[in-house]
């Protein structure tokens, strides 16, 4: 058998995006617009690629033509939510705020962000509280922010997945890519660079389906490289051990709960939650937005299931929640029904948790510009878990202050760091030439089984040093012994690697965080201490794992 050698090829801009999903691409145009050469590096295609590839429908956002001129009461309300309770203050408000003009972009780009001429809100809100999610269509998203990027001159570079970060006395320079078609290295030289790679799936079982390891809620695809790269070049990390997981419809895992207009009810039709009786597009049911256990608190008491009921909901109703369920990209599911002949306003449907499934709410520390630890090294989107919302503001905020450090920094396009690629050239063709050893699949089943049972329904100090010894004798086999057949496996496999890195760093962060808090559950620690309300950061220094607690800003 002839060796495989990898080729290579070198790409030279201002500002390169690695990840082209919704923040790399706002990240893009913006920085376009304010005259940098861009390019995009995409694993897949960013006409369909990422956890917004088929559309999403709830946009989070402040509006001042209906919240009223102070932004205030919509901060709090998101501090109580789902993310807000880890996150300076500041930070959420120059989100909201940035939010309006956002919207405006995308109505005028053609996603519609009214429905019959008005803002429609919906959903992630009780009932009495201010309401600060509207409903869009967003199944044509991504074909039109490509379109958009191109207009204004990006190159996109798809199917070229990075891998490693390129630094020089700590400012970063460019990234290193690997061509998912061919054996190739890309060899990406820029001023400043954006992460923008999404969240981290695929560290956990599957969710309802563990047998099936691309059955998840977000994107498989998004497995945490830009964690795992921005972590090896220097990087600040935060609340990597804060772990999420969600809910949905039984053996489907998509996202897209608060689309469901109905009540949750028990097997005897009555509602498990107090906030509604009658199903509603408005609300749906927010019980799981406050009280996500409830699904296996009612399988454990011999209640369970948990049915999503939409009898009761008015045909025009009916036809609005289908809509946007399309627009969230929820067509598989939808198909499911049809073919099926399944009403859910006949036919309740079973929903559960996604408790397998976990993934971090935590990830890259960027601020409200963007800007990450290191110089030159910018982030957006979910990788600090954010919604498209997020993803969208702080990947606009972040193209424009990527353009201006690449302007402005005085940097020129710096030496490449032979030694990094000719390492990294040197492990992928390890893998590529090896005819016997394990598979990426083998791997990375065997990480998600390390990693929920150690981190997963519950932790403590021996569960995490013994999840942490395991997960460090996969890594040295894994990194000494996976085989690639073809580059789309190379791909995986180093997929595999930089998950491995991630559910690292999620042991060694869960171990220093000595409390519980909402899925952080510490059989040995197990009350939530205020005095640790705090982000906890974790970073390399010297080649080590380093960790160090930091105030919110609550101003
Ligand atoms: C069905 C569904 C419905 C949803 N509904 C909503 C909703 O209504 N409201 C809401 O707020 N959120 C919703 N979400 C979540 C939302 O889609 C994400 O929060 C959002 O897409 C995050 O944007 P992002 O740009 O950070 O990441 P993504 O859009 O996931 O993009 C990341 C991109 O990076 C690429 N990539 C990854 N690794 C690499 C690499 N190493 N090199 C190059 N490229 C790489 C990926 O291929 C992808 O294109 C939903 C998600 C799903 C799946």
């Amino acid at each position: 058998m002839t060796r495989i050698t990898m080729k290579e090829r070198i790409v030279e801009t201002d500002v390169l995006c690695i990840g082209g999903g919704i923040a790399g691409l706002m990240a893009a145009t913006r920085a376009a617009e304010k005259g940098a050469r861009v390019t995009v590096a995409e694993k897949a295609d960013t006409r369909f690629s990422g956890s917004g590839a088929t559309g999403n429908d709830h946009f989070l956002c402040y509006l001042p033509e209906i919240h009223g001129t102070d932004v205030e009461p919509i901060v709090n309300e998101f501090q109580l939510g789902q993310q807000g309770s880890l996150r300076n203050r500041s930070f959420i408000r120059t989100w909201l705020l940035r939010s309006e003009e956002i919207i405006n972009l995308w109505d005028n780009w053609g996603i519609p962000m009214k429905f019959n001429g008005r803002y429609v809100f919906g959903g992630h809100a009780f009932p009495g509280n201010p309401m600060y999610h509207i409903h869009y269509a967003g199944k044509d998203q991504k074909r039109i922010l490509t379109r958009k990027a191109v207009e204004k001159g990006v190159e996109i570079i798809n199917r070229v997945a990075c891998y490693e970060l390129l630094t020089e006395e700590k400012r970063v320079t460019g990234a290193i890519g690997v061509n998912t078609r061919k054996d190739e290295l890309v060899i990406f030289k820029a001023n400043a660079v954006i992460l923008s790679t999404g969240s981290a799936i695929r560290l956990y079982p599957a969710s309802s389906t563990p047998a099936w390891m691309f059955n998840t809620r977000l994107s498989p695809t998004c497995v945490g490289d830009g964690r795992a790269m921005a972590y090896r070049a220097g990087a600040e990390l935060v609340n990597m051990e804060i772990p999420v997981f969600r809910c949905g419809p039984a053996y489907f895992a998509r996202a897209g709960k608060a689309t469901w207009a109905g009540v949750l009810r028990d097997t005897a039709g009555k509602p498990v939650g107090p906030f509604v009786t009658e199903p509603s597009n408005k609300y749906g049911d927010p019980v799981v937005d406050a009280y996500q256990d409830i699904f296996l608190d009612y399988k454990k008491s011999g209640r369970g299931p948990v049915y999503m009921d939409c009898q009761g909901l008015s045909d025009e109703d009916y036809q609005q929640m289908l809509y946007w369920l399309e627009n969230e990209g929820n067509v598989g599911l939808l198909d499911h029904l049809q073919e099926e002949s399944i009403d859910p306003r006949d036919k309740p449907v079973e929903f559960r948790s996604y408790h397998y499934e976990l993934f971090p709410r935590g990830g890259i520390y960027y601020d409200e510009d963007g800007a990450t630890s290191l110089t030159g090294l910018f982030a957006a989107g979910d990788e600090l878990f954010g919604g498209i919302s997020g993803a969208a503001v702080f990947g606009w905020l972040a193209g424009e202050k990527a353009a201006h450090h690449a302007r402005n920094s005085g940097s020129t396009l710096g030496a490449i760091d032979r030694i990094c690629i000719d390492t990294l050239k040197q492990n992928i063709e390890a893998m590529r030439n090896r005819s016997v050893g394990p598979g990426w699949k083998e791997a990375n089943i065997c990480l998600q089984q390390i990693m929920y049972d150690h981190t997963g329904e519950i932790r403590s100090e021996t569960l995490l040093n013994a999840g942490l010894a395991a997960l460090k004798r996969l890594k040295k086999k894994s990194r000494e012994g996976l085989i690639a057949t073809n580059p789309h496996e190379l791909n995986r496999c180093l997929e595999v690697l930089n998950l491995l890195d991630v559910g690292e760093l999620i042991l060694v962060a869960a171990e220093e965080r000595k409390e519980t808090r909402g899925k952080h559950i510490r059989s040995d620690y197990p009350f939530t201490n205020p005095q640790m309300s705090k982000l906890l950061m974790i970073f390399r220094e010297d080649g080590q794992h380093k960790t160090e607690w930091r105030s919110i800003d609550h101003q």
